[in-house]
């Protein structure tokens, strides 16, 4: 196989300065044989990142940074990776080691067979809570069953794309950047490597409970406006709290044969509040779609770069 291309690494960094040397270590020995640039997309980080970066870029013109104004996000680090690389693959890891790069050669023999997109799958995760796992599995299973193309599971931002399509996610207008989404949506012929998920090396995961969260409903919405995802979540509250005074409610009359029980009390009492939940779901759902389209009328720019070095 030919080995006269040019590879691109993107790598979205935000506060990892313990995970920069080690992951460079690790992985330049394995990409040495091909012609490449490393692409550190630094997503507003506030610790040394940014000044470990700097200094490897000045050791080497192939390693290359691009500064964010302030955190945009995972999802817009990776774009901004996109639209800078010039490579014929573009391959996007994480910086914390948990995707280990020795499938890279793996990864670029498929792509070098034809196929456009080569995804590193998770054979086992068994460093990931139960938790994570659990959780991530209910979100394919239900943004699968919502979409028309699904998105593989097990898979996340560890790919390798042809430059096609690199220009296809180029040419997309939208802001709202659900990657994992819009992979799947092109319709690209993919194959897959598979790989155990390591631990993360240094520092603690950026994805919190809220976050994940988030990025499920983005996922399903592909944007959102916090109020009105507000909105959602009052009124599952006010739902869920209706239920437990019914039952609490049913428990002293029926059982405990106390409290002030007024025929009709319960039953109205419920179907109001129970109603009002729905209805704040609904017009919480409702309002995700008009958020994503005044976000998407205001026209911002997706990221704003501070920033860029070797590039
Ligand atoms: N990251 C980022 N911006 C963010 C959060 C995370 O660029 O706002 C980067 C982070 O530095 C890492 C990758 O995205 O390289 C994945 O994040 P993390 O390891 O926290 O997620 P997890 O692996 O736990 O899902
Ligand atoms: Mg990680």
């Amino acid at each position: 196989m030919t080995k006269d291309f040019l590879l691109s690494i993107v790598i979205p960094v935000y506060n990892e300065e313990q995970n920069i040397k080690p992951l460079l270590q690790n992985l330049l020995p394995i990409i040495k044989p091909y012609r490449h640039e490393v692409i550190f997309v630094d997503d507003g980080s506030n610790d040394k990142t940014v000044i470990i970066i700097k200094k490897e870029a000045e050791k080497s013109q192939n390693i290359k940074l691009i500064v964010f104004q302030r955190n945009f996000g995972h999802q817009m680090a990776l774009t901004a990776g996109y639209q800078n690389a010039s490579g014929d693959c573009v391959i996007t890891l994480d910086a914390d080691l948990q995707d280990p790069p020795n499938i890279i050669p793996q990864m670029i023999d498929k792509w070098q067979k034809g196929t456009k997109i080569v995804y590193a799958k998770r054979e086992r995760r068994d460093v990931d809570s139960s938790f994570k796992r659990l959780t991530a599995q209910l979100f394919y299973k239900y943004i699968n069953f919502l979409s028309d193309s699904p998105i593989p599971e097990e898979v996340g931002d560890y790919r390798l794309i042809d430059k096609s399509v690199v220009e296809f996610f180029n040419s997309l207008p939208e802001h709202s950047r659900f990657l994992r989404g819009l992979t799947a949506w092109g319709g690209f012929s993919a194959d897959y490597v598979f790989f155990k998920r390591e631990k993360r090396f240094a520092g603690e995961t950026h994805y919190t409970v809220s976050r994940m969260l988030n990025f499920a409903l983005e996922g399903i919405t592909a944007f959102s406006t916090k109020p009105l995802r507000l909105a959602i979540y009052l009124g599952f509250l006010t739902s869920v709290f209706s239920i437990f005074v019914i039952v609490v409610k049913s428990i002293q009359h029926f059982i405990l044969n106390q409290g002030d029980w007024l025929p009709g009390w319960a039953s109205l009492f419920f179907s109001i509040v129970f109603l009002g939940g729905v209805q704040l779901i609904t017009i919480g759902i409702i309002g995700e779609y008009v958020g994503k389209i005044y976000q998407e009328v205001q026209n911002r720019p997706k990221f704003l770069i501070k920033e860029k070095i070797n590039l």
